[in-house]
């Protein structure tokens, strides 16, 4: 096909493509470069990847009609209603995901926390700036605008998560966001990754972080303190953990929000067209590859189904899939319900890793923030091992009409499990690569010794719990973990 041909065909397919309003301004702009472009490999490559994209079948535009038309409920009069103002400044304080719709249009095979397929409910746009405007400064400095959702499927007519992220962050919140590309939303996608690219004022410090010693492009990132279960375990290296922290440090307050992708062989190929119309809109390759991408086998079962409904797999891995993918203590506010996470060890009687309750007006019960998605990045800094705090336990913050009445630690097993299985499969991986590195000796003692001793006073209690537990799989795995643990820290030196 000649240019003007491509070209032809192009506009015409953009015509009758189900996009919003922006993603066809987008559309534009590289029909647009496209046009100026000479007709060379690279511009050929462009047509056809946008042709790819915009020549959407009859399932992509089922997904895109389902999106538009799911039900849409004023988040202030839907699940936050009958809460008073200052029931919801409590709960927005320790709300780290506000899921935008019930549903999602993907539908991976590992999905443990059973999202209903297709969105059935989205939250009104008009109601999120309401909530912002009301509550938007008693948010964290960082929340996911999902949950058990794709935060792509959300729209409300002419507004997506572009338009909706770039509110939140007058408020000085970062929006963190993971997507698995969900059919439709492409466009959208890369008007997010260019709002990031010209939006963030300090784009450009990113070179400093860009160093493929430390991060190689979309490497499988095994080391995730979330969604691991989906990596195949014997890639992890420690080696890998430390260039993940540090690669983690080094990010941190440059990029104003996160994206992950979760790429799978079910969207390799739209994963790599997004990136490559970016490259041709002139996307430096050094902020591509600052994107996170998780690379998921689905030609493997194994890979990815240990934990949520797929708990039962006989190739579960007693202790790595103890550390599910739930990734925060706090609230959950979603268009039908807000509730009150506390992570956990995933076990049978628990295959999603989480204690969940429902957060009712009146008297509130609601976990403390205690664990938060990025725990393990602090456990490293710029300058290797930091002054880090073993995973504390959980902490219920008991509310009457709002106000704080009571504190309570809790005292669980599910919880310490977790908290040394942290310790057995992210940690002391490690400080065993800091042993080989020389002149570490006396740091890596200081911290193995203040690691050693919040690990005897937490275990004191713990083993006061076993013989009170009634759940099997908590107990045998707590004192298997506990032993391992023991038995690693008698043959260190500390001193
Ligand atoms: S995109 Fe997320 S919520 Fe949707 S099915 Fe996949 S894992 Fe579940």
């Amino acid at each position: 096909m000649t240019k003007k041909e491509y070209l032809t065909k192009l506009k015409s397919l953009a015509k009758n493509a189900l996009l919003v309003k922006q993603d066809q301004v987008l559309v534009a702009e590289i029909l647009t470069k496209l046009e100026k472009s000479a007709w060379n490999k690279l511009s050929q490559k462009t047509a056809e990847t946008l042709n790819l994209l915009l020549d959407q079948d009859a399932l992509t535009k089922k997904k895109i009609t389902q999106r538009l038309e799911a039900k849409t409920v004023d988040l202030l009069t839907s699940s936050l209603t009958n809460f008073s103002d200052l029931e919801i400044q409590n709960i927005v304080k320790e709300c780290h995901s506000l899921q935008l719709t019930d549903g999602c249009t993907v539908g991976c095979p590992w999905c443990c926390f059973s999202a209903q397929p297709f969105v059935k409910v989205k939250l009104s746009y008009p109601s999120l700036l309401n909530f912002l405007n009301k509550f938007g400064q008693h948010l964290p400095t960082s929340i996911m605008l999902y949950w058990s959702s794709d935060p792509f499927d959300w729209y409300d007519q002419e507004q997506s998560l572009v338009e909706l992220t770039q509110e939140f962050k007058k408020y000085q919140v970062q929006v963190v966001v993971s997507t698995a590309v969900p059919k439709g939303t492409e466009f959208t996608i890369m008007r997010y990754i260019l709002m990031e690219y010209y939006g963030s004022s300090d784009h450009k410090k990113t070179s400093n972080y860009h160093n493929n010693d430390i991060f190689q492009s979309r490497y499988s990132d095994v080391l995730s303190e979330t969604h691991h279960q989906v990596f195949d375990k014997k890639q992890v290296l420690a080696e890998d953990m430390l260039n993940y922290g540090l690669l983690q440090t080094k990010t941190r307050g440059n990029l104003y929000n996160k994206i992950r992708f979760s790429e799978t062989n079910m969207n390799t190929k739209r994963v790599e067209q997004i990136f490559a119309l970016l490259q041709f809109l002139e996307v430096s390759d050094y902020f591509l590859d600052s994107l996170r991408v998780e690379k998921r086998d689905l030609t493997d079962g194994f890979n990815i189904i240990n934990m949520g409904r797929y708990i039962n797999n006989p190739k579960r891995d007693l202790l790595k899939d103890v550390i599910g993918t739930a990734c925060y203590d706090g609230a959950l506010i979603t268009p039908s319900t807000v509730e009150s996470l506390s992570v956990v060890g995933v076990t049978k009687n628990s295959p999603e890793g989480l204690i969940k309750q429902t957060i009712h007006p009146g008297k509130q019960e609601l976990a403390q923030t205690n664990y938060t998605f990025d725990f393990l990045d602090k456990f490293y800094d710029e300058k290797y091992l930091n002054n880090w705090q073993i995973l504390p336990p959980i902490v219920s913050l008991q509310f009457e009409k709002g106000i704080l009445k009571k504190k309570t630690k809790l005292k669980l097993l599910a919880r310490d499990l977790l908290t040394y299985t942290f310790l057995w499969i992210r940690v002391i991986p490690v400080i065993e690569t800091y042993d080989k590195i020389p002149g570490q000796d006396s740091y890596v003692k200081k911290f193995v010794r203040s690691l050693k001793q919040q690990f005897q006073q937490r275990v004191k209690i713990s083993k006061k719990l076993l013989p009170l537990e009634k759940d099997e799989e908590i107990k045998s795995t707590a004192q298997l973990v506990i032993a391992k643990l023991e038995d690693w820290f008698a043959t260190r030196k500390t001193t």
